[in-house]
């Protein structure tokens, strides 16, 4: 068990690549801190599968989109768990439109919960990762903050966003022993796609080389690899999981 005594933390970790993160997270041996907006049920749910395979975890609900909560969150995973080893910043929202009749409501909600929130509980990371001597950080970006995208200008920029603050951080922190990357996925079948138009959809799908969409699992197994010592000379990297969609 490659993470084991370690302690996790994934935010959005009640559904789709987050959940399926928290799960190979514990597999890997790490404690694994669930955090969830709205979804207690489902949250509750990922927490009993990995007690139920012999591990530890906790729900805990919070809009990472707030400040205090990044904090508040960061502080939960030390009282129960006593460290933070690992930080997944997968929580993440779309509120597509075109750019023309995007409203102020759909551009600040994308750019707080896509963005200000990974900063923020980036922050609250780093103050027991130094203590610590080390740890790691791992961003949910998306192969669009890389291409654009029509409709996602909002996404696209926090995503974008998401890389330029991975970079930066990663320069900062790389003395003290803190590695930051980021996964880029491409289209990963979840409650997210789901939404999308058919129209999208299809035109996604044609273009991926590999012929079908991710799995949340396919991104969560390189999300554990960045986490485990393998990984332990890379950082400010972006990793693209999309079944080759961007080449
Ligand atoms: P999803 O199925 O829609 O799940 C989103 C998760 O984020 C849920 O657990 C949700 O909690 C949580 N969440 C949303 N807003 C939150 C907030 N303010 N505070 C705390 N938690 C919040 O999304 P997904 O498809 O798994 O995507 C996960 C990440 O990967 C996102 O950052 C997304 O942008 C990125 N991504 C996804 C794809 C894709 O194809 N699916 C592609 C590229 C990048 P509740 O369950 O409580 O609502």
């Amino acid at each position: 068990m490659v993470l084991a005594g370690q302690v996790a933390v994934v935010t959005g970790g009640s559904r789709g690549i987050g959940r399926a993160t928290a799960l190979a997270l514990a597999r890997a041996g790490a404690k694994v801190v669930v955090n969830y907006l709205n979804r207690e049920r489902e949250a509750r749910e990922v927490v009993a599968l990995i007690q139920g395979q012999g591990g530890a975890a906790l729900a805990w609900q919070g809009d990472v989109s707030r400040p205090e909560t990044a904090r508040a969150l960061v502080e939960g995973a030390l009282e129960a768990f006593g460290r933070v080893d690992i930080l997944v910043n997968n929580a993440g929202i779309t509120r597509d439109n075109l750019s023309l009749r995007m409203s102020e409501e759909e551009w600040e909600a994308v750019l707080h919960t896509n963005l200000t929130g990974v900063f923020f509980c980036c922050q609250a990371a780093l103050r027991p990762m130094l203590r610590q001597k080390g740890g790691r950080i791992i961003n949910l970006t998306s192969v669009v903050g890389l291409t654009g995208n029509v409709g996602q200008a909002n996404y696209a920029a926090a995503k974008a966003g998401i890389i330029g603050l991975t970079k930066s951080l990663a320069k900062e922190v790389a003395s003290r022993g803190i590695l930051v990357n980021a996964v880029a996925p491409g289209f990963i079948s979840t409650d997210m796609t789901d939404g999308l138009p058919e129209e999208s959809r299809r035109s996604f799908l044609e273009r991926i080389p590999l012929g079908r969409p991710g799995s949340p699992e396919e991104v969560a197994d390189v999300v554990v690899f960045l986490a485990s010592p393998a990984a332990r000379y890379i950082t400010g990297q972006v990793i693209v999981v999309d079944g080759g969609l961007t080449i």
